[in-house]
């Protein structure tokens, strides 16, 4: 059961940006295709959520323009993945009328080079990612030319989730363990989806009256391993793929509650259904919603 609304119920707007897209193969998808050759071309969507008194957060900024300026160490990874990213989140906001410097919050879903973007045009933004992720971010790039994980730019504040103290926490929200309720109002969640990557969030946005859209990042990469969910997610591509497939029942139970809408940052099938920014989703999101509500 989510929290229901209450009096004076504050919601927020969510728009998709389509921040590129990668050539994904099959074998990190499903546990079926581990000795695939196939593959697919995927977006990697980020989300601008805008509330009227905390402003505007970006959740995950996507890949970097022209998959470059990536720490060297992703060089195998990004040659496996070609990265088409001719324009980036940052591009995509400018266009829409957006200053990235506007952005006061950016969540990291996790730090994969598909979900972290470029921060430096996010000059005012606080960094916010989950608490298991702050052991790997004491050894970056470029201190050490090896690491992965990429030093954020000078004079951002970092803010590491702590699920256990986060005196915004809740336990359990819908079928997740763990959550904060970010703006302390019941708009915005973040919710502890653990198994892809040390730390790894999701976020549940409250678009209006009982009716919200997860943002799941990345719990599962495709929507036929949660919906219907026949289709196990391969443990090529998670850091615990026990703890991932559990996360992934978690999914597959929200996204049959009433009222919630999911969206991976993957999902081919969610460019020909959702609106992308300048226009937000809010609407679409309520018309799928209402539908999915009917046909249960
Ligand atoms: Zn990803």
């Amino acid at each position: 059961m989510l929290t229901p609304d209450i009096e004076g119920q504050k919601y927020v707007l969510v728009y998709a940006l389509h921040a590129g897209s990668f050539y994904l193969p099959d074998k990190e998808v499903f546990e079926d295709s581990l000795e695939a050759k196939t593959g697919s071309q995927v977006p990697s969507f980020a989300f601008l959520i805008e509330h009227d008194v905390h402003g505007r957060l970006m959740f995950d900024p996507g890949l970097r323009k022209h998959g470059q300026g990536y720490p060297p160490a992703w060089e195998e990874t990004l040659q496996e993945f070609t990265v088409d990213c001719p324009r980036d989140v940052v591009d995509l906001l400018e266009e829409g009328g957006v200053s990235p410097s506007s952005i006061r919050t950016v969540v990291y879903s996790h730090l994969h080079f598909d979900h972290v973007g470029d921060l430096a045009p996010f000059t005012s933004a606080e960094v916010i990612l989950g608490g298991e992720a702050a052991e790997l971010m004491e050894d970056t790039y470029p201190r050490n030319p090896d690491s992965l994980w990429q030093e954020f730019p000078a004079g951002h504040k970092v803010c590491y989730i702590d699920f256990e103290t986060d005196q915004r926490g809740l336990s359990p929200l819908g079928s997740f363990n763990r959550a904060v309720d970010f703006f302390r109002d019941g708009s915005l969640y973040l919710l502890d989806a653990p198994g892809h990557f040390p730390g790894h969030l999701a976020a549940l946005a409250r678009v209006s009256t009982n009716k919200f859209v997860l943002l799941a990042a990345d719990c599962c990469h495709n929507r036929l391993c949660y919906n219907p969910g026949h289709r196990l997610i391969s443990r090529e591509n998670y850091h615990d793929v026990q703890v991932a497939r559990d996360t992934v029942q978690r999914l597959k139970i929200m996204d049959r509650t009433e009222g919630v809408l999911v969206i991976l940052a993957h999902e081919r099938e969610r460019l020909d259904e959702m609106p992308l920014f300048p226009n937000s989703l809010n609407h679409r999101a309520q018309t799928q919603i209402g539908k999915k509500t009917n046909a249960s």
